[in-house]
């Protein structure tokens, strides 16, 4: 027997969470749409991700994010796993399934989603032109997985500190990677690669609050019209990435639209109901952006 459920809580498993943003967009959903649901953060430390996810059970919880550190280790203690986060090889959302009087809990990868809806209106002009990733790491591989999938570079270029990390990337991928677009570089020497790509993404942290002066290219004189730079760093909302190739004539994205679409994602999910996205980012502006 199911128990009664008089609120339904969703909870953020990481570990630290006390900066995260979910508690608040989702929060703000809720509440506009008059849902008896709660968006919580528990911190989990990684010795304890194990007895955590059995807890979401335990406690009747309709859901879950999932963050660092925990998106891949938390995918062996889940009942399944959606195709894209397989491929992508992590979880950043856990919903509750009810099959008869067994619950289930899957994840999911919503992050593929998010990346890819702020790029909707772009898609004729990049689909099958070449692209550069910055970064290796958890989000560089949803952003691999979701342009490999869904606009079909010509290349793909990793430009990487660590090329031996981008290169498993690269390996993982490869099964999505039809074109054989895929290729991997030292960040130093991605010049030329910066120059042909229409669409640059920067996945590292570089950039970021509080270290605002720093960014993964320097050399703005490899940005130029007709090229689309799209900063998945949030805060601040406008990096020094996006001011500089914006001021060469590029079209930038901020890391906000995808954090705010890759909740709408998940929000989805849990209560079968479209996220109202403006009240979302109106709760976000009221936050210290
Ligand atoms: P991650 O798994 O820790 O990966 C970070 C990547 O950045 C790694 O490849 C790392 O290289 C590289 N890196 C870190 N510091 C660097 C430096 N000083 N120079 C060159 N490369 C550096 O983190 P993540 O989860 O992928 O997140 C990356 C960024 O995306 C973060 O800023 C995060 O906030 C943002 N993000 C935004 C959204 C959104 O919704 N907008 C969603 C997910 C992530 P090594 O492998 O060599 O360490």
């Amino acid at each position: 027997m199911t128990p009664e459920i008089q609120t339904h809580l969703v909870t953020l498993l990481g570990y630290p969470v006390q900066h995260s943003l979910s508690p608040r967009m989702h929060n703000a959903a809720f509440a506009a749409q008059g849902l008896n649901w709660r968006y919580v953060s528990t911190p989990v430390h990684p010795s304890q991700l194990q007895e955590a996810v059995s807890g979401l059970k335990a406690l009747s919880f309709s859901g879950a994010n999932v963050t660092i550190p925990h998106k891949e280790a938390v995918m062996p203690w889940l009942d399944a796993i959606s195709d894209r986060a397989r491929h992508v090889g992590a979880v950043n959302t856990i919903v509750t399934e009810q099959d008869g009087d067994s619950t289930r809990l899957r994840g999911d990868n919503t992050d593929v989603a998010g990346f890819l809806s702020p790029l909707q209106s772009h898609e004729d002009a990049l689909a099958g032109e070449s692209m550069l990733v910055f970064g290796s790491g958890g989000a560089a591989r949803a952003v691999i997985y979701a342009l490999l999938q869904h606009l079909e570079p010509e290349r793909l270029t990793i430009a990487a500190r660590s090329p031996r990390k981008a290169e498993h990337v690269a390996i993982d991928m490869a099964g999505f990677d039809g074109r054989s677009a895929l290729e991997v570089m030292p960040m130093k020497k991605a010049g030329p690669a910066v120059r042909e790509s229409r669409l640059v993404v920067n996945a590292t942290p570089l950039g970021m609050e509080p270290d605002e002066e720093r960014t993964p290219w320097p050399e703005v004189e490899d940005f130029s019209e007709g090229q689309v730079v799209y900063d998945l760093v949030y805060a601040p909302l406008e990096t020094r990435l996006l001011r500089e190739a914006a001021a060469r004539g590029a079209r930038p994205i901020g890391g906000l639209e995808m954090l705010i679409a890759q909740a709408a994602a998940a929000y989805e999910q849990w209560t079968g109901r479209a996220m109202p996205v403006d009240v979302v980012r109106e709760a976000l502006r009221e936050h210290a952006f």
